[in-house]
C-alpha cells in the first residue's frame, strides 16, 4: 500500500449508495476512508428528465464532486456518473457508460476513469396493457432491479413512480398512470439510480477498483500519484507483409502532473497482427 491517501479523508458525493461499492476499494488499496455528506445532488440534474442536466459527465461528476468537498471541507473528493444508450461501437446494444473522478485539491489534479458496459438492464418502453408492462418488468430484472413509471401524455409532472417494491405496488402505480394519461399509455423506464440497479452498482465498483489502483501508482519520474494507462498507440505490423494495421501496438502511460509517459508493447505479447487483420493482404 502506498502512503499517498493513507488515513485521508475523502468526500465522495452520492445521495444513492455508492459507498457501498467504492468505499472498500480505496480502503484496501489506499487506506483512505470515505465521507458521504448529505447533499441534494438532484440540483445537477436527474436521471428521469425532470429536472434536464448541464455539462457533459466528466464537468457533472467535477461539479458533483466540489459540493462535496465544500460541505465537507475536505481536500480530496469523488463523484461518479453514469449515461446510457446505445453502444459506440455496437449501436443495437444498450451500454451503461461510468464515470468515476478524483479531485485532489492538495497536489492539484483531477484524474477520472471510464468503464463502458454491456451488463446493463437499460430500456424504456411506452405500453397500454398490464401484459405489456409485466414483461418489460421480465426484461428489466423487476424487482431485483427499479422501474420508474408515469402517464404517457404527462399533463401533471408530480405523478411519477419510482418506488414500486413489488408487483402490487407496480400494478396500482399502473393503474393511476394509465387513468392520468389522456393516451391511456403508459410510460415505462429502468430506474438507472444506483441504489435501484444491483448492475450498475457492480460496473461502479469494477471501476472504483481501477481507480483506486492508479491513485495507488506513482509515476516513475516525479513520483506522485495516479500513474496509468492513458492511451494506445496502433500500427501493430502485419505477420505477413508488415503493413501496419488498425491492431494496437503499444499502450501508453503517463503522468497526471508532470510531462512523462511510457510506451509499454503489448501485454499479451502479440508481436503481428493476424494476416486477416491487414489492408493489404486482406483489404
Ligand atoms: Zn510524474
Ligand atoms: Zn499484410
Amino acid at each position: 500500500m502506498t502512503i499517498f491517501y493513507r488515513e485521508q479523508n475523502i468526500a465522495l458525493t452520492t445521495k444513492h449508495q455508492k459507498e457501498n461499492v467504492i468505499a472498500p476499494h480505496f480502503r484496501d488499496l489506499l487506506g483512505a476512508t470515505l465521507l458521504v455528506p448529505q447533499i441534494d445532488t438532484d440540483v445537477l440534474g436527474t436521471f428521469s428528465g425532470e429536472i434536464e442536466r448541464k455539462g457533459n459527465a466528466l464537468e457533472t461528476a467535477i461539479q458533483k464532486a466540489r459540493l462535496g468537498m465544500q460541505a465537507t471541507n475536505l481536500s480530496y473528493g469523488l463523484a461518479s456518473e453514469g449515461s446510457f444508450g446505445p453502444h459506440p461501437y455496437i449501436p443495437l446494444l444498450s451500454c451503461d457508460n461510468e464515470l468515476l473522478v478524483f479531485i485532489d485539491d492538495e497536489r492539484g489534479f483531477h484524474l477520472h476513469e471510464m468503464l463502458i458496459s454491456e451488463e446493463t438492464n437499460y430500456a424504456h418502453a411506452c405500453v397500454s396493457t398490464l401484459e405489456q408492462a409485466h414483461q418489460f418488468l421480465n426484461s428489466a430484472k423487476f424487482p431485483s432491479h427499479g422501474v420508474i413509471l408515469r402517464p404517457n401524455d404527462w399533463q401533471d409532472h408530480r405523478i411519477i413512480f419510482k418506488d414500486a417494491e413489488t408487483i402490487t405496488a407496480f400494478n396500482k402505480a399502473f393503474d393511476i398512470c394509465k387513468l392520468s394519461s389522456s393516451d391511456g399509455q403508459v410510460w415505462l423506464e429502468t430506474d438507472m439510480r444506483a441504489h435501484r440497479n444491483p448492475s450498475r452498482m457492480s460496473v461502479i465498483a469494477t471501476l472504483a477498483e481501477k481507480l483506486a489502483r492508479r491513485l495507488a501508482t506513482p509515476c516513475p519520474s516525479c513520483a506522485l500519484p495516479g500513474w496509468g494507462r492513458t492511451g494506445v498507440n496502433r500500427g501493430l505490423e502485419c505477420e505477413m507483409c508488415r503493413t501496419e494495421t488498425e491492431m494496437v501496438k503499444a499502450d501508453i502511460f503517463s503522468c497526471v502532473m508532470c510531462d512523462y509517459s511510457e510506451s509499454k508493447p503489448r501485454l499479451d505479447g502479440l508481436w503481428y497482427a493476424p494476416q486477416e487483420y491487414c489492408p493489404y493482404c486482406n483489404p
